[in-house]
């Protein structure tokens, strides 16, 4: 009997509590089908309402709780009305992201057949890649200062901070991914045309690392115009590696070209499996729709989906998992139900047993 992995289960706020359970319905249902060794744990904090009662969004021993388990589904945090989003979100999920070294995000950006997708002409199989963002240095620092302020020589500074590691590691990722898929591409976003210091390095880096790959192509392209090939030329793309800002905006843009927020899922990974990693959909706790239950649970459970797939190191019963699961998304989408997101009519349970339907 293997040793069974262990998943932590927080839900958040608005729409994250009723796209979770349709998560967990999923995972089960993968679980027994694909007779994986699981086990999960539900713990109620990180959550605006224990903001509310405790004066902060966790306690104080989190990481202690949540440093033993493989890793952490998470739904979506923010609640707006009762506490300010800065507070929310530096309070619980960037402390994950930083403290449990989870430095790759990673997300699919896929157009599924039956989605509307509006860029015209475009078919499912057209848009097909990942965007492999940075997640924990770069441009995102508090290092500089504004100076001679309220004078007419008022100037401020901000840096941003690469280390050759931090480059190194989100390289080997996406380089280790294309290698793994039929394209074996891999684009670099940069700017190494404008950005005089950083950009040109990164250049250097990739191509270092592109050595150790001589089957995977490197293409590096500039952020601009890389921007307008999301939009115009998308199947130009296979993993599209980038910096932390880049990688922001990418990873917004991607997924507006497949249709619904409603179905892009996320990983933060720290792929050494010193911490756990953590797996959410990419949207948040859309207040203006909560408490309806019309959410699409699609992206909570993609995101699932990706969690068994890292699991298992994307081998055996795990990436079968994976794959039955992005199968069975696939086929409910085209026959329905759907989500008022998608053009249907169907409440957010609809969609999670449909899809557990499928799979069982
Ligand atoms: P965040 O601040 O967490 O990045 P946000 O608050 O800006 O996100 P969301 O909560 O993602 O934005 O909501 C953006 C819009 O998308 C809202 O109109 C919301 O109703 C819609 N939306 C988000 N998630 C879903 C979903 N799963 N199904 C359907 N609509 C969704
Ligand atoms: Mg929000």
């Amino acid at each position: 009997m293997s040793k069974k992995l262990r998943i932590a289960v927080l839900a958040g706020d608005g729409i994250g509590k009723e796209v979770m359970p349709e998560g967990i319905r999923v995972l089960e249902a993968a679980a027994k089908r694909f007779d994986l060794p699981l086990e999960m744990q539900h713990f109620d904090w990180a959550h605006c309402d224990y903001f509310a009662a405790h004066g902060q969004m966790m306690p104080d021993d989190w990481k202690a709780q949540l440093q033993g388990f493989d890793a952490i589904l998470f739904g979506a945090v923010g609640w707006p009305a009762t506490v300010p989003d800065h507070v929310s979100l530096w309070g619980s999920l960037l402390k994950f992201r930083r403290e449990f070294d989870q430095y790759i995000n990673l997300r699919p950006v896929r157009l599924f057949d039956g989605v509307p997708c509006p860029l015209a002409g475009r078919k499912p199989g057209d848009i097909d890649y990942y965007v492999v963002r940075e997640n924990t240095e770069g441009e995102y620092t508090a290092l500089g200062g504004i100076m001679f302020e309220g004078t007419d020589r008022e100037m401020v500074l901000q840096e941003a901070v690469f280390t050759r590691k931090g480059a190194d590691r989100l390289l080997k990722f996406a380089f280790d991914l294309a290698q793994s898929r039929s394209k074996k591409h891999v684009t670099l976003a940069t700017k190494s045309n404008g950005i005089a210091i950083s950009m040109p390095w990164w250049d250097k880096c990739a191509e270092a690392m592109a050595q150790n790959y001589p089957d995977v192509v490197l293409d590096k392209q500039h952020i601009d115009i890389l921007t307008a090939r999301f939009v115009l030329q998308p199947g130009r793309f296979d993993v599209v590696a980038a910096t932390n800002l880049f990688g922001d905006i990418l990873s917004d843009l991607g997924p507006a070209t497949t249709g619904t927020i409603g179905l892009a899922p996320s990983a933060n990974l720290n792929p050494e499996r010193n911490f756990p990693s953590l797996f959410e959909p990419v949207h948040g706790s859309a207040p203006d729709i909560y408490g309806q239950n019309i959410a699409n649970p699609i992206a909570m459970i993609w995101s699932v989906a990706l969690m068994l797939d890292f699991l298992g190191n994307g081998q055996g019963a795990w990436r079968s998992a994976h794959d039955a699961i992005v199968d069975a998304i696939s086929q409910t989408i085209l026959s329905g139900p759907r989500t008022p997101d998608l053009g249907g009519q169907a409440k957010t349970p609809d969609v999670g047993k449909a899809i557990a339907q499928v799979l069982a």
